[in-house]
């Protein structure tokens, strides 16, 4: 198996192209799936206090026997934790659940406009990081003019933002964003599983040519453009699979047939009317 890379954070250090995600991976079945990904090669894991799983992550975490300190292990700041002081509890309770001292990565999980506490969000979280409980701080599904009210506030861009983002739902905004404000862009969905992406016959055709999975190209389209992606699967098999992204390219011909598949910025969840608690 071909290492899997890494891009560099604006905060220092470098997070792993590859991640497995863990929504709804859960309990005892969920600790496993945790263990079994990280013993199989994976070094990022992607969790949220809204998962209701945080204790389940660190159980996996501990049963692997990998070293805590080879793991960037990332969790999200949950609606109902926004604000200054609620955001301080709901980092250390997160923490708590983890088993942990510290988080590599904490992402503010959506905006959520209408309580309009994003950016007194932010800034505990800066603190946070100069506490040294977070190495590194960002966010989650925000757009273009939601990252710019952060920046205006505080005068440091997040070192990453987490988006809806696979080859059917290609965000050209952001991502042309993010590369111009050094801010690494991380895909959740990222086999387009809600868009039907992994039936369309663009992506069975390359994967043919390839000898690979639909679903490996999917995730090669985002680690080849320089994004991280964050693949769920309980299943060992699934998770071994999905590790093979590193060991093929796509050449130019297969990404301008994979741009025919993007679908509008309308098919996206709208973070200036979408929240999650
Ligand atoms: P995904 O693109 O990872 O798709 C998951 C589905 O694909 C599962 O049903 C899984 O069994 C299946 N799958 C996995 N590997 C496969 C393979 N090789 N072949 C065929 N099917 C395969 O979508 P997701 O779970 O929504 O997103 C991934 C992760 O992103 C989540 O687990 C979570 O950690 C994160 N996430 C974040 C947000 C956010 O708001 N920040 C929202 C949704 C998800």
């Amino acid at each position: 198996m071909t290492e899997i890379p890494t891009v560099p954070l604006s905060s220092g250090g470098t997070i792993p192209q590859l991640g497995i995600g863990t929504s709804r991976l859960q309990g005892r079945e969920g600790a496993d799936a945790i263990a079994d990904a990280l013993r199989a090669g994976y070094r990022l894991i992607d969790t949220a206090a809204q998962y209701n799983n945080e204790t389940a992550v660190g159980v996996g975490l501990r049963d692997s026997g990998v070293h805590r300190d080879e793991v960037v292990l990332t969790t999200k700041v949950a609606g109902g934790s926004q604000g200054r002081d609620a955001t301080r509890t709901g980092v250390a309770e997160s923490l708590r659940r983890l088993g942990v001292d510290h988080v590599d990565i904490v992402l503010i999980h959506w905006p959520n406009p209408s309580r309009g506490l994003a950016v007194e969000t932010w800034t505990a979280l800066l603190d946070l990081q100069s506490e040294g409980l977070v190495r590194t701080v960002g966010v989650s599904n925000f757009l273009p003019e939601q990252l710019l009210e952060l920046h205006g506030a505080s005068g440091v861009w997040p070192a990453l933002n987490q988006i809806q983002l696979s080859p059917a739902l290609p965000r050209h905004d952001s991502v042309a964003f993010h590369r111009d404000h050094d801010i690494v862009t991380e895909a959740w969905g990222p086999l387009g599983t809600r868009e039907g992406l992994l039936d369309q016959f663009v992506l069975r055709t390359i994967a043919a040519k390839h000898d690979v999975t639909p679903a490996l190209v999917a995730l090669r389209w985002g680690v080849q453009q320089g994004y991280v992606v964050i693949p769920k699967s309980s299943s060992l098999e699934r998770q071994r699979e999905n590790l093979r992204v590193a060991d093929f390219a796509l050449d130019a011909e297969d990404m301008q047939a994979l741009e025919t598949l993007g679908l509008g910025e309308e098919d996206a969840w709208d973070a200036r009317t979408h929240e999650e608690w």
